[in-house]
């Protein structure tokens, strides 16, 4: 995937060039159940500090679901390129999902917090910030961005991921602690006083993880980002033309459960039989 992903359109055969372009258009449902709280909750904020107060609970839920509908409709997807209708009760449950994820951000200290700031602050939140998030660690580009990052008056800054999906929380802490570098390096904050969240959305019940800059170690996570970059750049022939190795030194996976919704099956394992996938999409 990583390999049709970032040099597929640049270093595919010719004749494969087209349809690796067309399939890397593909999103997939739930993707856009994340988008559209994500775009929701950027909105609600948005309009916040417009207003002075949130939009009402209900219309966060109706506008989030509005938002995925839209989305489902316009964008190509996956699934409907294999072939594979959203039953009742699978849209019922994606909805249900999507009202879970507004209602636990309401419920959450950060919506508190920033609320109880004054007023005149509220110009510094971060919402969704512009651009990819690139910044440089011992001269080489990563890449991290968090969705939202405010400002709190016991003097730190909190750097907000929303997880819609799946908690991962190993891969999740390792994320949040590249923001904090990422708050260092583009926005000059101070390591000790900022304090990396992420929040899982779709499951309440899921502890939002809290990483305090002044507890990480500057070292060993610059250790952990540069050796991360090290690995990708193993996969190049040429670094500093990101020219990648032949595609044969990307080997496949072996878990088939991650290649029956990848977008670029169709190239890369034209004769994967899939079971009956209905029942599940999620
Ligand atoms: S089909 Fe499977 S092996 Fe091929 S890119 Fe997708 S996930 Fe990877």
């Amino acid at each position: 995937m990583y390999w049709y992903d970032y040099y597929g359109k640049r270093f595919a055969p010719e004749h494969e060039k087209n349809i690796i372009m067309e399939l890397s258009q593909l999103s997939r449902i739930p993707f856009e159940l994340g988008n559209s709280v994500h775009n929701t909750i950027a909105e609600i904020l948005k309009d916040l500090r417009i207003r002075g107060r949130p939009i009402s609970l209900d219309e966060a839920k109706e506008t989030a679901v509005n938002k995925f509908e839209i989305l489902v409709q316009n964008k190509p997807l996956i699934e409907k390129r294999l072939g594979i209708e959203l039953n009742p009760e699978e849209r019922e449950k994606i909805h249900g999902q999507i009202k879970t994820s507004m209602t636990t951000f309401y419920g959450s200290k950060w919506l508190t917090m920033m609320q109880d700031m004054p007023r005149d602050m509220w110009d510094n939140w971060h919402i969704d910030p512009e651009g990819y998030g690139e910044f440089r660690i011992e001269g080489k580009k990563a890449y991290a961005k968090p969705d939202l990052l405010f400002e709190y008056k016991d003097g730190r800054h909190y750097l907000v991921e929303w997880k819609t999906g799946k908690p991962h929380r190993d891969e999740n802490m390792f994320q949040v602690q590249a923001y904090l570098f990422y708050a260092k390096d583009i926005l000059g904050l101070d390591l000790e006083k900022t304090v990396g969240v992420v929040q899982y959305l779709t499951y309440p019940s899921e502890k939002p993880i809290e990483v305090e800059g002044r507890l990480v170690n500057p070292m060993e996570m610059k250790n952990k980002i540069i050796s991360e970059i090290k690995l990708i750049e193993s996969k190049c022939a040429d670094v500093s033309k990101n020219k990648p190795l032949p595609i044969g030194q990307f080997p496949k996976t072996e878990e088939l459960g991650y290649c029956r919704m990848c977008k670029y099956r169709e190239i890369c394992r034209p004769d994967y039989e899939s079971e009956p996938i209905q029942s599940r999409l999620f």
